[in-house]
């Protein structure tokens, strides 16, 4: 299964980017005076391109409608760096040139108005630990030393703390309480989402800032998906644990099996007490869409990074 990318003009006015399904969608949408007629068939219909100086993010309709919360996901798109890089590379652990990425840095800041002292970066190591930050941590891993290390997910509730998180396949998963007013980024790979790093950030929500399961609303963003996710026998074993995982794993050959990362971390929120209606699966494969993500399966390893911001604003 391949899933397409779809985006399509918004109240924004976001450019047009798509398939030729979507062509034809908006050919009928401008007969019948605005109105779209196939976004049915796709289920990422709530997926925003938005072009600021040629740098390309995506955003989501679901976070747009608060004003309160300023959110994107980075694509390869509209930065400086070069080869394996090119171009909008997030990462400053890899061996990119440090002034290039500080660049594509001011260049996303900019187009969704986010001071870059005000970012706070996670640094991620594939466990399921959530860092609370505040005011205190804003720069911590761009502008000064971060202490905040070993974790693969960022929660506050503070204003102008902008979390800031890393992919190439990973799972994104961002997470907003509008009644508590707060936010949250997860990092959930295949060993986050066994050990249910989502389900972790709800606790932690929960705990320090007494949301409640029901009012949280959740992004799942661009990531690879279960057409090209296999994993050996041994990884599976893992998810075998999980026993209402199960009819989530899919045998293509018998030793690779096929697994659907989004849909085991929409499974284990929703068994948290997480509402369907309230959580949101781009769709959008990471590896399948190689030419706008950095893919680490689909680069084979040689690759830039994406990035997750949040902030409430
Ligand atoms: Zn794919």
């Amino acid at each position: 299964m391949v899933y397409d990318i779809l985006f399509y003009i918004d109240t924004h006015g976001h450019k047009i980017k798509g398939s030729i399904v979507y062509l034809i969608d908006f050919y009928v949408y401008c007969i019948l005076g605005g109105k779209h007629t196939l976004n049915h068939r796709f289920s990422n219909n709530g997926v925003v391109l938005k072009e600021y100086n040629g740098v390309e993010l995506l955003q989501f309709n679901k976070f747009l409608k608060y004003n309160n919360i300023t959110h994107c996901f980075t694509t390869r798109n509209g930065g400086v760096s070069k080869s394996e890089y090119q171009s909008l590379n997030m990462a400053f652990n890899k061996s990119d040139d440090r002034k290039n990425v500080e660049e594509n840095y001011k260049r996303v800041a900019k187009s969704i108005d986010i001071d870059i002292k005000n970012m706070v970066f996670s640094n991620q190591v594939h466990d399921s630990k959530i860092r609370v930050v505040n005011e205190d941590d804003r720069g911590k891993g761009i502008i000064r030393e971060s202490d905040i290390i070993g974790f693969d997910g960022l929660v506050t509730n503070v204003k102008n703390v902008a979390l800031v998180t890393f992919y190439a396949d990973c799972v994104p998963v961002f997470l907003f309480d509008p009644v508590k007013t707060v936010i949250s980024l997860v990092h959930s790979g295949w060993r986050g989402t066994v050990k249910n790093i989502s389900v972790e950030a709800v606790k932690l929500m929960k705990e320090e800032y007494g949301s409640i399961e029901s009012n949280i609303e959740v992004i799942i963003g661009p990531s690879i998906g279960r057409c090209c996710f296999e994993v050996e026998d041994d990884a599976l074993k893992e998810f075998e644990k999980n026993a209402y995982w199960s009819e989530l794993l899919y045998n293509k050959d018998g030793i690779k099996w096929k697994v659907d990362l989004q849909s085991l971390i929409i499974k284990s929120l929703i068994y948290q007490g997480l509402r369907d209606e309230n959580i949101f699966n781009c769709k959008i494969c990471t590896k399948c869409n190689k030419d706008m993500f950095f893919s680490h399966r689909g680069h084979k390893g040689k690759t830039g990074t994406l990035a997750a911001i949040m902030q409430i604003n």
